[in-house]
């Protein structure tokens, strides 16, 4: 299928593109390589002038590129502003900080001296999801462009103008030609460019589907890859948790971004003492949100992203129930147009359900009651996931120990405030591997070379 840009709150086409022809393709293909080759020798300096004019005019125009995620996937207004500002301050943190997170680091052999630098090392392929669909571009860009790589980016089917607004930015930003090129490219295609041998490094956000192709197809042609992948974070809720604080994080982690993050809260692991009193306030508190246009700033229920990912998420529900599942709430598709789901509560979900080991990508709520906490760890970790997952208790202590227990790439003791510009993102199992952001993004691509120095007699 093309590219289409459709308007889910009503269903409207807004716009269609055509896949590249393989001449296009390969004109960018070339672009990017030869852009390599100057852009590797730019210093830090003028790569970070032009992420830096970059965020400002991110910072500048924030109305105009939010409009459009809402507009193509949906995304609340004042979600989307949100994004929109946090995208431009990853660039910006590059900008700034790329010098001193690649700068030659000082080894200790016993004999002779030695350092690690860090070169660049070519066109990277990144593939991204609509969900955020500036972020998860910025995350790319911000760190690869500073530490010297260059990208073709495939984004999601269904964001083809903010995938064109993005690229737009950056050239406005005055960066050369080949440094950022949108690729709106099909499946097959995809994976002709990473056979390409221009192409030395692969990133993918996205599904596990997705993963398991991209990576295997990485795989053989022995390229790196970095692999940001689906999620089903546990919420754990301690029999002290401060429910005056927690509820209001329980709505926003799994409503944020209509449910539809790799990393909301997915499954509510609360234990039996505190549970009934949880779950009247969290139902209460759902029950409350005003489904509308995500453009109307009083929303705060807006649609999913697209009709095929409602319908998809109707069947995941359906068969959870058939399963032996307990609707407590919703499950239904909105009487309205375009493509709301209720808000939803799932109960009763036993281990052979496949709903047990699913990612729900929208408003649905999966609830399980444990005795105690080693039980709600166990069942935190009884999942093919590994991203995240978060903590509930006033006894901080009692938090991190067990943040440490629960086997995700990032847990989160009080809050859910997932992602910033400093600290690293990515999970383990399924979740995938890699890690985006913080110093730790942008080592990811980059040619760790060792030198050693030293006039000492070779071994006899
Ligand atoms: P998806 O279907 O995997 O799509 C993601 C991207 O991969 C899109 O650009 C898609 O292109 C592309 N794609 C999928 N299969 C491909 C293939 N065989 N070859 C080339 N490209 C391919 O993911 P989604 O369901 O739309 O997005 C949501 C998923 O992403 C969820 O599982 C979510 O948890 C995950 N996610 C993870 C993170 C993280 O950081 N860990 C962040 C956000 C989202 P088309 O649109 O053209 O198919």
């Amino acid at each position: 299928m093309n590219y289409q840009s459709i308007n889910p709150n009503d269903g409207k086409l807004l716009k269609s593109f055509e896949h590249l022809s393989s001449a296009q393709l390969e004109k960018a293909l070339a672009n990017a390589e030869s852009c390599f080759q100057t852009w590797k020798h730019t210093s830090y300096a003028e790569r970070a002038a032009i992420l830096a004019k970059a965020a400002a005019l991110m910072h500048a125009h924030v109305d105009d590129f939010a409009k459009l995620a809402t507009l193509e996937m949906g995304k609340r207004i004042d979600e989307a502003r949100g994004e929109v500002k946090f995208s431009a301050d990853i660039l910006a943190y590059y900008a700034k900080n790329a010098q001193a997170f690649l700068a030659p680091t000082q080894l200790h052999p016993k004999v002779g001296e030695a350092h690690m630098e860090s070169s660049p090392i070519g066109v990277l392929f990144c593939v991204e999801p609509w969900n955020f669909p500036y972020y998860q571009l910025a995350r790319v860009a911000g760190p690869q462009l500073m530490a010297g790589n260059v990208l073709v980016v495939k984004h999601a089917g269904c964001v083809p103008q903010c995938a064109i607004a993005f690229e737009k930015l950056l050239i406005d930003a005055g960066a050369p030609v080949g440094a950022y090129t949108n690729l709106l490219i099909s499946h097959a295609q995809s994976e002709h460019v990473i056979d390409d041998p221009r192409i030395k490094g692969v990133a993918l956000t996205g599904s596990v589907a997705a993963g398991r192709s991209i990576a295997a197809r990485a795989g053989q042609n022995l390229k790196k890859s970095s692999m940001e992948l689906g999620g089903s974070d546990a919420f754990i809720v301690l029999e002290d948790a401060d429910l005056e604080k927690t509820i209001p994080w329980a709505v926003w982690g799994r409503m944020y971004n209509g449910g539809q993050t790799c990393c909301a809260a997915k499954r509510f692991i609360v234990l039996d003492s505190i549970a009934d009193k949880f779950l009247a306030k969290f139902q209460a508190a759902l029950q409350a949100l005003k489904p509308g246009d995500p453009m109307d700033e009083k929303t705060t229920h807006g649609p999913l992203s697209t009709e095929a990912a409602l319908v998809q998420l109707l069947k995941q529900v359906d068969s959870a129930v058939a399963h032996g599942a307990r609707l407590l709430m919703g499950g239904k598709r909105m009487e309205r147009p375009g493509a709301f789901m209720e808000t939803t509560i799932l109960a009763d979900i036993k281990p052979d359900n496949p709903a047990f080991r699913d990612e729900f990508f929208g408003p649905v709520v999966s609830f399980f009651r444990v005795k105690d906490e080693a039980a709600a760890i166990a069942l935190a970790n009884d999942s093919d996931f590994g991203l995240g997952g978060s903590v509930w208790t006033q006894d901080v202590a009692r938090g991190k120990r067990v943040a440490g227990a629960v086997d995700t790439g990032m847990m989160f003791v009080n809050n859910i405030d997932w992602s910033d510009a400093e600290l690293p993102f990515g999970g383990i199992k399924y979740s995938g591997y890699g890690r985006e952001l913080g110093n730790m993004g942008i080592q990811e691509f980059v040619n760790k070379k060792l030198v050693r120095t030293g006039h000492f007699d070779a071994p006899a």
